[in-house]
């Protein structure tokens, strides 16, 4: 197969080329900026405004990619776009994954899932793996927790079932705002009904981003809650363990 170029142009926050938490293997992570949402956890508020970070062609990160193949194929790695969220340039990211699949290079797409699907659909073309954040599944939490509602994400979880498309599904266990029971099970209950999940991620909430929202001049509200402590996630494990679900 031949390499089509292209002067395909997006705005990234940054790269991060030995990542190993975003997607299997080691990954070449690309940063987008520009993000509809506002979590109250948000490690990357920088991420937030479309018209900041800086500008790249799809031909300078290919270039870039390529010299990490090696060991990006040694890991069974790829390349995983995440942000901000990534289907605010949808154009950019397809191309992106479009010429990594020419190089057969996996691509993974970590996104929110808030966005309509006529808008995803040409993006997932290109796409072998989604994490999807599911924030919360209880709706009044889902819109404190990111400022926007949670339908078009269970919209999006639902289409992916719909293609087959394999996915990972990414839950960050908040104390006193995430961790009700409730909340958990229903989670876990809409997932079983899936048959495209390959995994369950549950992410315990820290404060690792707060300094980044002082910078900001941002207010953090969650300066007041503690981290989430190894008991409250296994709690929150074993109610996805009584749908079968296995968490990591
Ligand atoms: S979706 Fe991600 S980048 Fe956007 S506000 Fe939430 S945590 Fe931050």
């Amino acid at each position: 197969m031949t390499n089509t170029l292209t002067t395909q142009k997006g705005r990234i926050h940054s790269i991060e080329t030995c990542g190993t938490v975003d997607g299997p293997g080691i990954r070449y992570v690309i940063f987008t900026q520009g993000c509809p949402l506002r979590c109250l956890y948000c490690h990357n508020p920088d991420c937030r405004h479309p018209e900041d970070g800086k500008e790249v062609t799809v031909d300078e990160l290919i270039t870039d990619i390529q010299k990490y193949k090696s060991y990006m194929k040694f890991s069974g790695g790829g390349v995983t776009v995440t942000g901000g969220e990534p289907l605010m340039q949808p154009e950019f990211v397809a191309e992106i994954f479009r010429r990594c699949q020419e190089l057969e290079i996996h691509t993974t797409l970590d996104t929110s899932g808030y966005v309509n699907l006529a808008t995803a659909k040409p993006v997932l073309k290109y796409v072998d793996l989604v994490l999807l954040d599911i924030k919360s599944f209880d709706k009044k939490t889902y819109q404190q927790v990111t400022q926007v509602s949670l339908e078009p994400t269970l919209n999006f979880a639902r289409y992916l079932n719909v293609i087959n498309q394999p996915a990972w599904i990414r839950f960050v266990l908040v104390p006193n705002l995430t961790d009700a029971s409730n909340n958990i099970n229903g989670l876990a209950k809409f997932i079983s009904q899936l048959n495209n999940i390959e995994r369950v991620e549950i992410l315990p909430f820290h404060k690792m981003g707060e300094y980044k929202w002082k910078q900001l001049r941002y207010d953090y509200k969650l300066k007041n809650t503690p981290s989430a402590s190894p008991e409250l996630v296994n709690k929150a494990k074993a109610i996805f363990q009584e749908y079968s679900i296995e968490v990591y």
